[in-house]
């Protein structure tokens, strides 16, 4: 990635992606309350991301990682040969599932310095269960996690918070997947409140979040626990820094095309990552600019400012590598 970013200052090229969000298909085998992914139509939930269509837009963005998420991707029955022509590329891939047909599926990877499974962990049994609506789903995700780590694979998980959690819930479900799980790395994020969510009551404000997660890191928790964000992104995260939302640097590629502006809002589509860039008003979004984006803190928008100021700065720098 230091290599990734040093040609791009070279290459004098501004704006530029970090990750993608592949979205191969929409369809999932869950349905959570919270999910602004799965409301749309039949016709376009059973509709699938073609092997070379994904390939060829991360090609022509150049990012050097890839999170693949959905919907579920693991009912795409391409999706492990959508990974390994990414893989092949030699990009970061993170493959983000809801766990349910991992362990069923597994032996269609192999572990790679590249690849890492992203499982989406939403607390410990019962709150997760309720979070996804379905039982049974936490002890499923906690065997897959097992089975993929003793097959050598790289695991890392996600975990969304809402007004439900606290500072004692973000603990325990952290300290269950850093300590008990030993998963390798942890992604955190507040929930964001999708216009097509059916549940709109239980997504945080920034003073919320801000409460939760200072709260949640005191002690010295924070540098235990193997967290996979730049420490700037955790400083945005607890009130210790403000940023601007720089959302071309996680942009979004879905069957409908590059969504503008980020992953989480749509204001229509691009046909290249180009034309993305250079047809978006990036100055539109963002806290205090567009009402959407209010409440909005999520990694998307605010960890490509928190990875670029830290590149920055020596100190910032030197306390990434040590964190
Ligand atoms: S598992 Fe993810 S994609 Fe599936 S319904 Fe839940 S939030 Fe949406
Ligand atoms: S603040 Fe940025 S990442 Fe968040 S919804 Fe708005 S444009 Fe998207």
């Amino acid at each position: 990635m230091a290599w990734y970013l040093t040609r791009q200052r070279l290459a004098k090229r501004e704006k530029f992606p970090l990750i993608v969000e592949l979205e191969p298909l929409f369809q999932c085998n869950l349905e959570c309350a919270g999910c602004g992914k799965i409301q749309h139509p039949e016709h376009i939930l059973r509709r699938r991301m073609r092997v070379e269509d994904a390939v060829g837009a991360i090609e022509e963005c150049g990012a050097p990682m890839v999170s693949i998420a959905g919907g579920e991707p693991l009912i795409h029955p391409e999706i492990h040969e959508i990974t390994r022509e990414l893989l092949r590329r030699k990009r970061f891939v993170y493959l983000c599932t809801n766990a349910l047909l991992m362990e069923r599926k597994l032996d269609k990877f192999k572990p790679s310095p590249y690849f890492a499974w992203a499982v989406h962990m939403d607390g410990l049994r019962e709150r997760h269960d309720a979070s996804v609506e379905r039982e049974g789903t936490f002890d499923k995700a906690v065997s897959a996690i097992r089975a993929a780590k003793a097959a050598g694979f790289r695991v890392t998980t996600n975990t969304t918070f809402f007004t439900h959690d606290s500072p004692k819930t973000v603990r325990e479900v952290l300290d269950f997947l850093n300590d008990d799980l030993e998963v390798d790395e942890m992604m955190i994020s507040p929930a964001y409140a999708y216009d097509k969510a059916p549940d709109q009551e239980h997504f945080l404000g920034v003073a919320q979040t801000r409460k939760l997660f200072g709260e949640a890191f005191a002690d010295g928790r924070r540098k235990r626990w193997r967290l996979n964000h730049s420490p700037l992104f955790l400083d945005f995260l607890e009130g210790k820094a403000e940023f601007e939302c720089t959302a071309w640097g996680i942009p979004s590629y879905s069957l409908f095309g590059w969504q503008r502006p980020c992953y989480l809002m749509s204001d229509g589509y691009a046909a290249t990552y180009k034309e993305l860039i250079e047809t978006t008003d990036w100055s539109a979004y963002g806290r205090g600019r567009d009402p959407r984006c209010e409440n909005c803190m999520a990694h998307c928008g605010y960890e490509p400012t928190a990875v670029l100021q830290t590149t920055h700065s020596l100190r910032e720098s030197l306390r990434a590598l040590a964190g």
